[in-house]
């Protein structure tokens, strides 16, 4: 017996113009709780968060947030009701500094704490808090972007690739970010197209394979022996 997934895909067929990314996909994140969404490259893991979080429509299936039916609401609609979207290749302003990113984000009681706090997390933005994002580093901008996604206070993330393109030094960072998030209650569904780092820190794990819903079971299991190579193997 589960209680309401802070997140429930439901038979979602989606489709960019008149090529089919997603059939029958249905999927379903425990709040509180990690999910990996696993699978190649071209698969349709970035269309699964997209449609998540509304930026794009499914042609059919329903979206649920707490329980809510969301498919047809705006993006924006749904981040009020808690839900951040940190989309691939860093979802910052890159106009705007990093204090002013993480104004924009903050949905806390108080912004100044919560800037302290994110930048606590990753000191190295601490002292980059005046410089305009789009100057930073690959890796200075994940950390925003990630950062952001704490101030904004949400109880659901949805994370794309978070360590696409970054030092492995970094990438520690970020993994023990999101255990951070987890900590705090959040509910995640992560995104990487390199499953094992993903899957340790995942209680639930989906495998997607060319746009269908492969494998729905622990990530533990998952995890053992050959169960994974199954599932990834040649895409
Ligand atoms: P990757 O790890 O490469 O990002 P993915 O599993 O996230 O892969 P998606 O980005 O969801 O996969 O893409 C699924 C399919 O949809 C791919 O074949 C891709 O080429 C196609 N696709 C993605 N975005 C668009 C778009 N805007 N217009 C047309 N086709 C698209």
């Amino acid at each position: 017996l589960t209680g309401t997934p802070a997140l429930e895909l439901r038979n979602v067929n989606a489709s960019y113009g008149t090529t089919s990314v997603l059939r029958d996909v249905s999927l379903r994140v425990e709040p509180g709780s990690v999910t990996a969404l696993i699978g190649p490259n071209g698969a349709g893991k970035t269309t699964s968060l997209r449609v998540a979080s509304g930026l794009i429509r499914p042609s059919s299936g329903e979206v649920l947030i707490d329980g809510d039916e969301v498919t047809r609401t705006s993006a924006a609609r749904r981040s009020r009701a808690g839900l951040c979207h940190v989309p691939e290749g860093r979802g910052v302003y890159r106009n705007l500094t990093v204090r002013e990113n993480l104004l924009m984000q903050s949905n806390a009681f108080n912004a100044q704490e919560s800037i302290e706090i994110a930048t606590g997390v990753f000191p190295r933005l601490g002292e980059r808090l005046n410089q305009k994002a789009g100057t930073m580093s690959g890796g200075e901008q994940q950390m925003l972007a990630l950062s952001a996604a704490y101030v904004a206070n949400p109880r659901l993330v949805l994370v794309d690739e978070p360590s696409l393109g970054l030092a492995p030094i970094i990438v520690d960072l970020v993994f023990d970010f999101l255990r951070t998030l987890r900590e705090k209650g959040v509910a995640l569904l992560l995104v990487d197209q390199y499953a094992l780092r993903t899957l340790s820190i995942a209680d639930h794990a989906y495998v997607l394979r060319r746009g269908e819903i492969a494998y729905d079971g622990s990530a533990e299991t998952l995890l053992q022996g050959n169960v994974l190579d199954q599932y990834i193997g040649d895409g």
